[in-house]
């Protein structure tokens, strides 16, 4: 329910504005006729510490200080207001006064202005509510959601099996730090949930929470990048202060990237002093975690790679859960969830919708519930029908970006079908042994498209059977799509696989002397002694060897289509695959012969 202010109505809050706004207004004018003190920006200001340019300077509490330059002359420039700004001026033999005795003229008109202004401010966020009090972290920066208010728990999650077991495990953590103490293990410190938006990130950070029974504090990696350097370090410490006065927590850091994103080094290169700081104070406060004490920071990102690696060390976040986009499983789950509240139409097909809905976030789906609720209720019909979640659906489709995926063709869909069998079968016809953990055509935010997973035995050294067979895996995506699309159809989404491919091939020529033509002979060591030539018979030897072992794996496909493409029409189906479904198909056609 929305609060609207009633207009053109004059209370005494208006007439204290108004107060309050005419002293800042006049103490400004007031001030502004002292001429004396150069106005400076803070990095100025730093620059001239840095050149051991200032002689003093004044402390306080307002959101300016002055300052004596060592040739006499005064400044003013913006205080940051952190707490070790003192010392770091003492360090470097500035005189530091703090002026609480001493007020001048024009610094009591500062501080009259100072004190308005934030009259004003605190007005005017008085004003606006404390509608923020629950979730993300708005205005209200560092409140925590009590226990008795959480109101999440696993139960408001449909699918996410994987995410919430391991989280499971974080649970029992906070719940019970002595008996993992007991043991001497450590509670983990961080952890990174990362996946598309809308799949439920936050939900997920909220239920661990909810199910540990401990006080929630939501907050954004933007609330922490702030223009003075040190103000951001000094609000993380803030956060941690606040979390440590609730005991056990749970901290949620929403869109981390914007205080931990890889330093390029390019354009703004050097780094950003300010980013750095606010980063390493996160880490410094994680790492002064006492063991144990039951504080969880769960930050999260869409993407996990774009991460500055100093955050993902051990003992920082050094645990990472995907959080994937539903399958059609987990969509029908999800709607199941969130049409609980909502009076559903009987003749209202959920399978259908989720099967209609491929690539929707979980949070997409709760969209489509809701607009097709309000849909109904502009009818003013009994219940929501089939017609309300159709109009929805094309309303949103429209909306969406062309990029979203939403919008993926059914083409697309089967090209990355066929790619995804093609892998996972040539998987078991030539490495039976490797574990094929699941095959998907939902995108994760690793790929452009789905993937398999391939994991082969641990072992210490590899056989050259084996390095080739995962060469053929890995181009077998590329030979199902050209078998099945032709040649002229063939896809950019082999490229991760072509990389893969070559790395190894190249390795075993190069390094590992598994090529008949090539010999016993390290070409590295060849190519430094001088050798130079070898680099044109490494290319040859790639290219031979690699064309065969893709003319093979296209023997291998086409002798084996109709498996091929029982498993691509079962992707497309079920758009999820765990292994044994993968076998059964397989098995039932070497039965048939
Ligand atoms: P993220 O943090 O990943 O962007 P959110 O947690 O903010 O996503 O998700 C927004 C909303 O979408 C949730 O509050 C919930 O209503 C809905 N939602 C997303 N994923 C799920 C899910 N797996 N089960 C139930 N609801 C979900
Ligand atoms: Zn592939």
């Amino acid at each position: 329910m929305k609060k609207f202010n009633k207009p053109g109505k004059i209370n005494k809050f208006h007439i204290i504005a108004a107060v309050l706004i005419i002293g800042a207004v006049l103490a400004g004018i007031l001030l502004n006729q002292q001429p004396e003190h150069e106005k400076i920006t803070y990095n100025e200001f730093l620059q001239a510490v840095e050149e051991g340019k200032i002689e003093k300077v004044y402390l306080n509490h307002s959101d300016q200080m002055q300052g004596e330059y060592t040739n006499g002359k005064t400044f003013v420039t913006d205080n940051p207001r952190t707490e070790n700004l003192k010392e770091s001026l003492l360090v470097q033999d500035i005189i530091v006064d703090e002026m609480n005795d001493q007020i001048q003229g024009n610094q009591i008109l500062s501080m009259i202005a100072t004190l308005s202004l934030f009259g004003v401010l605190i007005f005017a966020v008085n004003r606006k509510g404390f509608k923020q009090t629950q979730g993300k972290a708005g205005k209200s920066l560092f409140n925590a959601v009590l226990p008795e208010n959480v109101n999440v728990n696993f139960s408001s999650i449909a699918g996410n099996e994987e995410a919430k077991d391991s989280v499971q495990e974080l649970v029992d953590f906070i719940k019970n730090p002595e008996k993992y103490a007991r043991y001497g293990a450590r509670l983990p410190r961080g952890v990174i949930f990362y996946g598309s938006p809308g799949t439920g990130k936050t939900l997920m950070a909220k239920a661990v929470a909810g199910e540990s029974d401990v006080p929630f504090i939501a907050v954004s990696g933007s609330d922490f990048v702030q223009v003075y350097v040190g103000v951001g370090a000094s609000r993380i410490r803030d956060l941690f202060k606040r979390a440590r006065s609730y005991g056990k927590c749970v901290i949620f850091i929403d869109e981390i990237d914007a205080l931990g994103k890889k330093r390029d080094g390019g354009v703004d290169g050097g780094g950003n002093d300010e980013r750095d700081q606010t980063l390493n104070a996160l880490l410094s406060e994680m790492s002064g975690f006492q063991d144990n004490e039951g504080i969880v920071v769960i930050a999260a990102t869409n993407r996990l790679d774009t991460l500055d690696e100093a955050l993902l060390r051990p003992g920082r976040f050094d645990r990472h859960i995907e959080i994937q986009l539903p399958d059609i499983k987990s969509r029908l789950r999800i709607l199941e969830l969130h049409s609980k509240n909502k009076p559903l139409d009987k003749e209202v097909d959920l399978e259908k919708v989720a099967k209609q809905t491929v690539y929707f976030s979980g949070a997409k789906l709760e969209n489509l519930l809701n607009e097709a609720a309000i849909l109904a209720a502009r009818r003013s019909s009994e219940s929501i029908q089939t017609q309300d979640i159709d109009k929805a659906f094309y309303t949103i489709i429209a909306g969406a970006e062309k990029k979203d995926r939403s919008a993926i063709s059914e083409q697309d869909r089967r090209v990355t079908a066929y790619h995804e069998a093609g892998h996972a079968l040539v998987t078991r016809l030539t490495a039976p042994e490797n574990k094929v953990t699941r095959i998907t055509i939902i995108p994760s935010t690793k790929g452009a498209g789905g993937f398999s997973m391939n994991i082969p035995p641990d072992r210490m050294y590899y056989k050259k059977k084996d390095m080739e067979a995962s060469i053929k895996i890995a181009l077998a995506g590329r030979a199902a799509e050209e078998l099945i699309f032709g040649e002229e159809n063939i896809t950019t989404g082999a490229s991760n696989d072509l990389e893969k491919a070559t790395g190894t091939l190249l390795n075993m020529i190069r390094r590992f002397g598994m090529n008949a033509k090539s010999g016993l002979l390290n070409y590295d060591v060849l190519y430094n002694n001088g050798f130079r030539e070898v680099q044109e018979e490494v290319l040859d030897e790639c290219r031979t060897r690699m064309d065969e072992l893709y003319e093979e794996v296209k023997e291998l496909l086409l002798k084996n289509k109709r498996v091929l493409e029982a498993v691509a029409e079962s992707l497309l189906t079920h758009e999820t695959l765990e292994e044994k479904d993968l076998d059964l198909i397989v098995q039932a056609f070497a039965k048939a012969g």
